[in-house]
């Protein structure tokens, strides 16, 4: 078998690829729009489509796709043969630099959240060269935006790459006054992937997990996660024939997936790349999603990737971890010496600020029905956003609010009273896994996003909150005397960390005494999608988002729309899905053991008129009683859904099926999962969590 070297990459159009198959002057301009964005023209355009085309079909292409990312968070693609008839029955390989450049998707069965109304009904999709065309299934598959013809975002990479467009003016604008002056400054990202693992025949028999993604019902298995055995514990055969040949299909597309192990639940795993710039890394991380799904398929499993596929057990985030690399240098870096040291504090700042003033936009751009589940439980990050720091860190900001640094006039250096940031690389194991918002030595790693959520959200609130915020510092210290420039970005900074010091917690995010400490702190609160997703469209959010050149109004309109019908929607599947298992597949199961019960009890009494069988018709009873407390919980659960579905505002709806329809599903799991103890196996009509979770 080849080694890995020449197994990685092979699949992609890499820099190696372009190397080798375009002219140098060609390879040089498509450089320059890669690395610095600058347009490419159409004589270029059809250059490097023939070379891609030549490429992958050495590779056993037969057709390209635009692969773009609508609001539906799928990814899409429409697949188009290279093919070109020239009469006479015969046919051409053609593939020209518009077909590349340029598609038309008709976009009107796409979400668009009102957009369409507004807007032109079509849309096309123009193509990202900064994050490389792969071959996947013999497709071509090139990463697209996706618009309306008026120039709306239509998806979820636009922003994204508008957002990077906004951090990199406002760095360099912070950089330049420090005298630096890079090519480009990129958010970098590296997404950690949680996720499960079931036998397929198990899958088949839930339809709740076929449907929804997680089991609506279950009882606690005999053994949970108590034992902390599986956290990366020896992988098990079946599970480790499935990582290696991912591994090799991410390998060949040039993902370097890098780190893998079990999870901390059992049947839960993980899967981390190396980080890369921010756009192609979720574009990374939806194809690593997609390989995860098939390439389960060839070892009789499925890949669940839902936040909370097993109540009761930890459920599946992304953490996204999150840097700024200028020209490859990282600015999160604290650095070696002192005269780095204030750089590395303005950015700092800079994104502590960001992350207070919008921690309820970073909230509700992670906020999905499924992660509804995992925020607030007792494991994942609380609903409330907090940034973890460290010691030194924190003992660092402490010195600087209580006006103990201070900047020396003659070179700008930075004196703490002690070396304590060149310290802080041997600082990063100083874990606290409850925070959402972490600091781990060089960057921050965003706990909340959930495992099935497209990241590009995420990645583009925090980068349109940052650059907002090197705005503001840029705004303020641009014309200050070079002279004073250090004392006066120190000065700053004090003032920006005692303004939104209270963001800053080192303790336990899931304690309650945390809960009412964040309150007296003014820090939001939003436990569920509903109650989070107004924040897209508060003033202040649509303020930052136009001002940063990212989205306007109409288009933040737009996706708080989608997000909300997308919840309501989920939300009528699980209910009908819960609905319709209760009746058809749990009561009439209960029931029929019930009348086995029921019978054995007449024919041994009519044998033995004296025979003791109170244990029988205690369990009978109980099955009884469970079946008409179901039948109760089933009609109020009805009635509560039919309420939410009748209300045609798409908000109060998400209102009513987060804080009234959601309890009565409650209600009505516990009923069903409370027979699952005393029903004898042989009549449960699904597998049970003690089935699904130790046997992969
Ligand atoms: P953890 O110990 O948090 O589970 P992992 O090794 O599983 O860490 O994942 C860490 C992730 O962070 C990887 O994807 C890694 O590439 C990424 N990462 C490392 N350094 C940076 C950085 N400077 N910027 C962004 N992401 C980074
Ligand atoms: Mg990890």
């Amino acid at each position: 078998m080849p080694g890995l070297e020449e197994r990685f990459g092979t699949m992609v159009f890499s820099d190696k690829a372009m190397q080798a198959y375009l002219p140098k002057d060609v390879y040089t301009k498509l450089r320059a729009t890669i690395d610095e964005g600058k347009p490419l023209d159409m004589d270029v355009a059809n250059v490097v489509a023939h070379a891609m085309k030549e490429w992958a079909i050495a590779r056993g292409a037969t057709h390209y796709a635009h692969w773009f990312q609508p609001l539906s968070c799928i990814t899409s693609e429409k697949h188009e043969a290279f093919l070109d008839p020239v009469g006479g029955g015969a046919a051409i390989e053609k593939f020209s630099g518009k077909e590349l450049v340029q598609g038309e998707p008709d976009a009107s069965s796409f979400p668009n959240g009102g957009l369409r109304a507004t807007f032109e009904a079509r849309g096309y999709t123009a193509w990202d060269p900064t994050s490389p065309a792969f071959i996947k299934d013999e497709v071509l598959c090139i990463p697209t935006a996706f618009c309306s013809y008026t120039g709306e975002a239509l998806d979820k990479k636009t922003p994204l790459l508008r957002s990077m467009v906004a951090i990199d003016t406002q760095a360099k604008r912070v950089l330049e006054l420090f005298g630096k002056r890079p090519r480009r400054v990129v958010p970098c990202v590296g997404d950690e992937q949680e996720y499960f693992l079931i036998k397929e025949e198990d899958y088949a028999r839930r339809p709740d997990l076929v449907i929804t993604g997680r089991t609506l019902f279950g009882a606690p298995p005999c053994k949970g996660q108590e034992l902390e055995e599986h956290y990366f514990g020896a992988i098990r055969p079946t599970v480790n024939e499935f990582m290696k040949e991912l591994d090799d299909e991410l390998w060949a597309l040039g993902i370097a997936a890098k780190t893998k192990h079990n999870e901390v639940a059992p049947a839960q795993h993980e899967l981390a790349p190396v980080f890369t710039n921010a756009n192609c890394a979720v574009d990374e991380n939806l194809v690593i999603m997609e390989k995860m799904r098939t390439v389960a398929s060839h070892h009789g499993l499925v890949c669940l990737q839902h936040e909370k596929p097993f109540e009761g057990i930890n459920g599946s985030g992304k953490h996204n971890n999150w840097s700024l690399s200028a020209d490859n240098a990282n600015l999160l870096d604290p650095g070696d010496t002192p005269e780095e040291n204030l750089q590395f504090l303005v950015f700092l700042s800079c994104v502590i600020a960001a992350v207070d003033e919008y921690q309820d936009l970073l909230r509700a751009s992670v906020a999905t029905c499924g992660n509804d589940h995992r925020l607030g439980a007792n494991e994942a990050p609380p609903a409330i956003i907090s940034i973890f720091l460290g010691d030194l860190l924190t003992e660092c900001v402490q010195k600087i609010v209580n006006g103990e640094a201070s900047v020396h006039a003659s070179h700008g250096v930075l004196d703490l009273g002690a070396d304590v940031l060149p310290k802080l690389q041997q600082d990063n194991s100083d874990r606290n896994r409850t925070s959402p918002f972490a600091f781990t030595g060089n960057k921050f790693e965003f706990r909340m996003p959930g495992s099935q959520v497209n990241v590009s959200d995420a990645n583009m609130v925090l980068d349109t909150a940052v650059a907002s915020e090197l705005g503001r510092f840029a705004d303020a210290l641009e014309g200050v005397d070079a002279a004073e420039f250090g004392e006066r970005a120190l000065a700053y900074v004090k003032q920006s960390l005692t303004d939104h010091r209270r963001i800053l917690f080192g303790g336990d995010g899931y304690s309650e005494a945390w809960h009412e400490e964040a309150e007296r702190r003014g820090l939001a609160n939003l436990p569920t999608t509903a109650d989070a997703l107004p924040s897209f469209i508060t003033e202040k959010s649509l303020e930052l988002f136009e001002s940063m050149n990212v989205l306007s109004e109409a288009e933040v309109r737009s996706r708080y729309e989608v997000k909300l019908e997308k919840y309501d929607k989920r939300m009528n599947i699980e209910v009908r899905t819960m609905l319709r298992m209760a009746r058809r597949t749990y009561l009439p199961q209960i029931s029929a053991y019930a009348t086995k019960i029921a019978k054995g009890l007449a024919t041994v009494k009519s044998a033995s008129p004296e025979a003791v069988m109170s244990s029988e018709q205690a369990l009978l009873d109980k099955l009884l009683g469970g079946v008409t407390a179901i039948s109760v919980a089933v009609d109020a659960l009805a009635e509560v859904h039919d309420k939410a579905e009748a209300l045609t505002d798409v908000a109060e709806r998400a209102c009513c099926y987060a804080h009234e329809v959601i309890p009565a599903m409650d209600d009505l799991r516990a009923r069903v999962d409370a027979m699952e103890d005393v029903v004898a196996r042989a009549y449960w009509p699904v597998p049970t969590y003690d089935d699904m979770l130790f046997y992969v």
